[in-house]
């Protein structure tokens, strides 16, 4: 099936049933209306001169246009690039001419940046730029009235000429170990991975998904947007960007029944000071994903947000993102503590890195996945798609995993991260894991740095619960004794109150692995 052909067809089913409520605004959304604004934007869009194939950007925070153009796109068979909210104007010109974008449509500012004018800063850089459409312009509000006005026997014969497998989608990666990789993805790909993030939430049309996790990101568009339209659930967004406040009162008010978040996010929401004064007594599913997802953190989501079958997502934006989850009849340990099995109709193995055999099970390994999810490839980078997907189909994921005998898997970390350190391998996540149970741990992030003696040290970056006594590191190395091997025990802390992030939200350890290094001179 196409992206538009499942939503018309969820359509016809659930009838006048909310599907978007835009919590910053009031603007709700039943599925004949967004039907109705997304057929719009198609059919302005087509009346542009868009065609099969044609690249359309989008660059703008979490909005109800958001959805009106990933649906859209998908209708005319155009393909859509997500553009990062955070990017200035080299990022946005390196992005546009790498996509070949020819329609840009974009927010006029977000936060500090001034859209408009880094638009006008790189135009004569990028000559496939043809149109850009700013939200809210008179130029957008006739695009979408001449789609409002428009045969709509057109978007029928423009379906004709979809298929299924055309990729449908730029998605970049969350760049978070480095510049953001623009992975092509078809119909065929994010719709069945959406449905299947679905059904693994149980959602039906009683669910109530809440987004704060950016639209730019697979993690919204795809396991978001997708997931609940498939099942007829209704999208909330609780504001344009990340607001732990904005997201939790969205919850109350909009009665959602799951919520979404990588773990820094469940953080910032469980220490607002406010937050036993929210309702969310309708929560009862969510995800937490793209980051290792700390067991204490988890244990809270369930016991004080009430997300009692919350699930925990293991992938990337490279399979459409997911390719494990837990389940909801999964023991809470086992729903805690792992990333779940295989999802439907897709194989995973885990492999040494090295020679590229199945190592057994318990032992630490590369993470491959291959079947229906895994992406096309990087978009017009070759080589790169080449270091990552091999003849036989497989996606080396870059994670280092366990596999226990029934099949439920653990990320250990990232190959890039793992610190060897006088000849031992440690997996920062481990540590961060123990360092979690300290009681005036709020957030811990283990990272190594290079050393003389041992080849590299470990150095954790803790944020204290406000009012704690500050620790040092001897105190935390105290109270690491005993309990973790030597080696294992960070040499150095440092006291934070924030981590360098991306918008995605997850932590840039490259970017403290600099500051690291520059400090230790
Ligand atoms: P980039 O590829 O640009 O450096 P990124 O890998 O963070 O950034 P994404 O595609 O958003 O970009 O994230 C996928 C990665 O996130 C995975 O490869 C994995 O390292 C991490 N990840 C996702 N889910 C989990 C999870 N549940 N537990 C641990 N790590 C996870
Ligand atoms: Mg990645």
């Amino acid at each position: 099936d196409t992206i538009g052909a499942n939503l018309d067809r969820v359509a016809a089913r659930v009838g006048a049933h909310e599907a978007l409520v835009e919590c910053a605004t009031g603007r709700r959304f039943t599925y004949p209306e967004l039907v109705a604004e997304v057929d719009a934007c198609a059919l302005g869009l087509d009346a542009l001169g868009v065609a099969n194939g044609d690249r359309v950007g989008i660059w703008a925070p979490n909005c109800a246009e958001w959805v009106f153009v990933q649906y859209g796109t998908a209708k005319l068979g155009a393909i859509l690039v997500n553009i990062n909210p955070a990017y200035r104007t080299h990022e946005l010109a390196f992005v546009l001419k790498q996509a070949g974008i020819s329609v840009l449509i974009a927010a006029p500012a977000f936060k500090t940046s001034d859209y408009r004018r880094m638009v006008d800063e790189v135009r004569d850089e990028c000559p496939d730029l043809t149109t850009t459409l700013f939200l809210g312009d008179p130029e957008w509000d006739a695009m979408l009235a001449a789609g409002r006005a428009a045969d709509p026997a057109r978007l029928r014969q423009r379906a004709t000429e979809l298929d299924a497998d055309d990729p449908v989608n730029i998605q970049y990666t969350s760049g978070t170990t480095g510049f953001p990789k623009g992975a092509t993805l078809t119909h065929h790909n994010l719709l069945n991975n959406g449905f299947f993030v679905g059904e693994g939430c149980g959602y039906t049309e009683a669910d109530r998904v809440c987004i704060p996790v950016p639209y730019y990101h697979c993690f919204g568009m795809g396991m978001g947007n997708l997931g609940a339209t498939s099942h007829g659930a209704t999208m909330v967004i609780p504001a344009p960007a990340f607001d732990p406040a904005a997201t939790l009162r969205a919850v109350q008010d909009e009665r959602c029944t799951s919520l979404y978040g990588v773990p820094t996010m469940f953080i910032a929401e469980l220490g607002l000071p406010d937050f036993a004064d929210y309702d969310l007594s309708s929560l009862r599913t969510g995800i937490m994903a793209g980051s290792p997802c700390p067991v204490e953190v988890m244990k809270r989501v369930v016991a004080e947000m009430g997300m009692t079958e919350v699930t925990i997502c293991y992938g990337m934006t490279e399979t459409s993102p997911v390719s494990t989850q837990t389940g909801a009849d999964d023991s809470l340990d086992r729903r805690t503590a792992t990333v779940g099995r295989v999802h439907p109709h897709l194989e995973i193995k885990i492999v040494d890195p090295v020679t590229g055999r199945v190592v057994p099970r318990g032992e630490t390994g590369e993470f491959c996945t291959r079947g229906y999810s895994v992406m096309r490839g990087y978009w017009d980078e070759p080589e790169k798609t080449a270091e990552v997907l091999d003849a036989a189909g497989w996606m080396h994921t870059g994670d280092l995993a366990t596999m226990d005998a029934d099949g439920y898997v653990n990320i250990v970390g990232r190959i890039k991260d793992m610190v060897i350190r006088g000849g031992e391998n440690v997996y920062p996540r481990e540590v961060e894991e123990f360092l979690y149970t300290h009681p005036d741990v709020v957030d811990a992030q283990v990272i190594g740095v290079p050393d003389a003696r041992y080849g590299e040290e470990l150095m954790a970056w803790v944020r204290l619960r406000p009012g704690a006594e500050p620790l040092t590191a001897e105190s935390l190395r105290a109270f690491c004794t005993g309990k973790l091997a030597h080696f294992k025990i960070p040499r150095y802390v440092k006291l934070v109150d924030s981590f360098p992030m991306t918008v995605t939200g997850k932590i840039r350890k490259v970017e403290m692995r600099e500051t690291a290094v520059e400090e230790l001179g």
